[in-house]
């Protein structure tokens, strides 16, 4: 019989033992809650005595920064709030007796954060944070974890991701206006072959002075994809998106640039065999796009531009099938890339009609005619729909910002939608969060 075994059946009949205690009817429900509560102390225990263990037996030579002799004073002890809950570890503490300074070796060694969360614990909050308001967020860690964490210290740990993940981009920043990096990452030979951008925007409801203001949260991602748009407009989309990257800010265009390309630096977008954009319309983006990545293909995205169409239909048709049949006819003609053709129809039906949404929509696109040239892009196999990518993108901005009565103030609500950027992206597990 092997020890977790042995530790088992003693497990077991603690629980028996608790459950007859407490008279309550037996279901299973209750074996595991009783199970969960005593392997959590258990747990919590061990823990206490394993990191008790790791100090010395007897004092140690220990030195302070400017390399003098320090002696031992006494005990400590610290709180630990872990995973399985709060314990007590004492650990030995040295003075030096020329700097005044102290030092707790067991606390570096073991990365120890004396009376605050542990690492481990701080990472599943902050992934808890990215994910709910701080209340119901606090509500799920109790009942997953059997832990009360606060609302402020949840949002604590949110905070410090989106800090962590500002300090990174600033790195790539730094790196991406340095000639050498540039150079060397040239030299890597690390082309990608085809890679995509898309950026997009969402509002968000900043507090301010003078009260609530609706900022622009900008967003951008970075993905390869697998899969192909269907054969015709209404078919199904079965797009995989790999490798994805957000990031997030809110920023004026000409700050959100530098971010944009910085993170391309990183993904090696400006050494890209063949770079490809998606957006919608709006201007900044692919001033920005011109701007950084001149030799970018820029592609309107399709469900952007598609759902255009409707507005212009609703305007001249009185019946839904007559709108839906324009619509359809439209949309094929999109597909096909013969946009002037389009652009002659939405003319024509300015004639029966002055709703200023049929000018408008033929000049936007008349404006992006380029990047219109569906037939041609799907010919080369590019995705023209950035639609599972915009619709998480749109999740940063409007699920976990974007709660009822959440007012975020400007500070907040950046690192948040950093985090959360960071958390929806493939990469979140190489975070340095719990070390
Ligand atoms: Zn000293």
């Amino acid at each position: 019989m092997n020890n977790l075994t042995a530790i088992s059946e003693k497990l077991a009949e603690e629980i028996e033992k608790h459950l007859v205690e407490n008279q309550v009817t037996i279901s299973l429900s209750e074996i595991e809650r009783t199970s969960r509560k005593l392997l959590q102390e258990i747990g919590r225990q061990a823990i206490a005595k394993v990191t008790q263990k790791q100090e010395t037996p007897y004092p140690e030579q220990v030195m302070c920064e400017k390399g003098h002799k320090m002696s031992y004073q006494r005990m400590r002890t610290a709180t630990l709030h872990t995973v399985c809950g709060t314990c007590q570890v004492k650990r030995r503490y040295y003075l030096c007796p020329s700097c005044h300074t102290g030092r707790v070796p067991l606390d570096e060694r073991l990365r120890l954060r004396p009376n605050g969360h542990s690492a481990e614990l701080e990472k599943l909050m902050a992934m808890t944070g990215v994910q709910l308001p701080y209340g119901k967020g606090s509500d799920l860690f109790k009942a997953l974890m059997l832990l009360e964490v606060s609302e402020p210290s949840l949002s604590k740990a949110t905070l410090k991701v989106g800090e962590l993940v500002r300090e990174q981009e600033a790195k790539s920043q730094k790196n991406s206006l340095n000639e050498a990096y540039l150079l060397q990452t040239k030299r890597e030979n690390r082309t990608p072959l085809r890679l995509y951008g898309t950026i997009d925007a969402a509002k968000v409801q900043i507090r301010e002075e003078e009260g609530h203001q609706w900022r622009d949260l900008k967003l951008g991602a970075w993905f390869t994809a697998r899969g192909k748009p269907p054969n015709n407009p209404d078919g199904a989309w079965k797009i995989q998106a790999e490798q994805i990257h957000y990031y997030a800010d809110i920023a004026p265009a000409k700050r959100f640039g530098e971010l944009l390309w910085g993170s391309g630096v990183d993904h090696l977008a400006h050494l890209a065999q063949e770079l490809i954009f998606l957006g919608d319309g709006a201007d900044w983006i692919w001033n920005l796009v011109a701007q950084h990545f001149p030799k970018a293909i820029q592609i309107l995205d399709w469900f952007h531009a598609s759902e255009h169409l409707m507005p212009v239909a609703q305007a001249v048709f009185s019946t839904t099938d007559e709108q839906v049949a324009w619509v359809s006819m439209m949309k094929q003609l999109m597909w096909d890339g013969k946009t002037n053709l389009l652009i002659a129809h939405c003319h024509q039906l300015e004639a029966n009609s002055d709703a200023n949404v049929i000018g408008t929509t033929a000049a936007y696109f008349e404006n992006h005619k380029d990047r219109m040239r569906y037939d041609y892009f799907r010919n080369q196999g590019y995705q023209i729909g950035s639609g599972t990518i915009e619709s998480a993108a749109k999740q940063i901005g409007l699920m976990r910002m974007k709660v009822p009565g959440a007012s975020w103030n400007f500070e907040n609500a950046c690192k948040v939608a950093k985090a959360r950027a960071a958390y929806l992206s493939d990469g979140w597990q190489s975070l340095p969060l719990a070390l």
